[in-house]
């Protein structure tokens, strides 16, 4: 079959991930690339780390690892191998992404202290303050940037800040932002930050990636709890070998995740990418208004990457039975994850566009059956 044949996917998907992609990001992975080869390696994978770089404005004092898996996968690689066996991680939640930090931690027996600051609240900075005041042990603050539980965008800067005038390293999972929105990772005081293939780059799902602080990195050596998870090992033979991977590399994803940046670029970057989801995040809500369905977060915390909407409080409304519609319509939505209320979530990422989201709207309005 000619790729130009293959048809078109029955439906959009508006998750968090993984997510639409467009048709050439899929088309690339036609042909088979050898994980030892120059072609993959330096080709390939070196081009994706030094774009990486690029992307989260930073000098040659980062560096980038890839890493096998979901995102999750990362992000237990990063706290597993950047904490000394003394070390101490302070976790700032407000989210189920946050709690899975604490879970990690937790699971690998670090010593972990946890701020659940609620999920519909920002981090508390006063209690971030006193407690690295009071409790020197902390080595390490870690906080979830876009808490894809609700769509909150937590503030980064503000809380680089201070983790960096107590001089703790700062450890951020950016898994549903990155690419998505400007991150000054460098200016930010970031040491290590997480994301994955399939979020806002665009990307197919199977493998997450960090951009590491160079000198936070290089003392890491030996301090992994896992093997296939050791972030150092994984650098030091990527950097050695000039795009090595230590085990078989999901290359295929790699390659699509190539053609996904080159994509981006061709957007106009990330600011331009920015504002197509600010922009498809507007019309859904200003649509879903019209209809009555309100957002959970206030305006002021919502990022444009994933909404939270309460569900429809008339008794005929039912989840399961909107989803379905919406889905033969097209669409696909999100159940929620909120504890606190009863909502569901429509993401704004991937290859969506404000038309899309025109569409959609249209498809609500003449779903409901409530
Ligand atoms: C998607 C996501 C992850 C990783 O999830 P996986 O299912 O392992 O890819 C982690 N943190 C956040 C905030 C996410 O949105």
């Amino acid at each position: 079959m000619n790729p130009k044949d293959i048809p078109d996917n029955p439906y959009l998907l508006l998750t968090p991930g993984p997510l639409s992609t467009s048709k050439t990001v899929k088309e690339v992975m036609l042909r088979d690339w050898c994980t030892w080869d120059d072609d993959y390696n330096l080709g390939v994978v070196q081009k994706i780390r030094t774009k990486l770089i690029q992307l989260a404005s930073c000098s040659e004092a980062y560096t980038s690892v890839l890493m096998q898996g979901s995102g999750t996968f990362s992000v237990e690689a990063t706290i597993g191998s950047v904490l000394p066996s003394h070390g101490k991680l302070l976790v700032l939640a407000n989210g189920a992404y946050g709690k899975r930090l604490a879970q990690i931690s937790n699971r690998l027996n670090i010593e972990t202290v946890v701020h659940d600051s609620g999920e519909v609240n920002h981090p508390d900075m006063e209690l971030l303050e006193s407690t690295l005041q009071q409790d020197q042990g902390i080595t390490h603050v870690v906080v979830v940037h876009c808490e894809t539980t609700t769509g909150m965008l937590n503030p980064i800067e503000k809380i680089g800040r201070v983790v960096k005038s107590h001089n703790k390293i700062f450890i951020v999972d950016a898994m549903s932002s990155f690419g998505g929105i400007p991150i000054d990772v460098e200016k930010i005081g970031i040491d290590f930050i997480i994301s994955s293939a399939n979020k806002c780059i665009q990307g197919v799902p199977g493998f997450g990636f960090i951009i590491a602080k160079k000198e936070a990195l290089e003392k890491t050596k030996g301090f992994a709890r896992s093997l296939a998870l050791d972030l150092y090992d994984q650098w030091k033979t990527m950097e050695d070998g000039h795009g090595k991977w230590r085990y078989t590399s999901p290359t295929h994803t790699v390659r699509a995740f190539m053609q996904a940046i080159h994509e981006l670029e061709e957007e106009g970057g990330i600011e331009k990418r920015y504002e197509r989801y600010q922009e498809n995040h507007s019309v859904l809500v200003e649509g879903m208004k019209k209809l009555g369905i309100t957002c959970l977060l206030p305006e002021s915390l919502q990022s444009p990457f994933i909404t939270s909407f309460y569900n429809p409080s008339s008794g005929k409304y039912d989840f399961k039975e909107f989803y379905e519609r919406l889905k033969s319509k097209g669409f696909v939505i999100y159940p929620g994850k909120v504890s606190v209320a009863d909502t569901f979530r429509i993401g704004n990422i991937g290859h969506v566009f404000p038309d899309d989201m025109h569409k959609l709207i249209k498809q609500i309005e003449e779903s409901v059956f409530w």
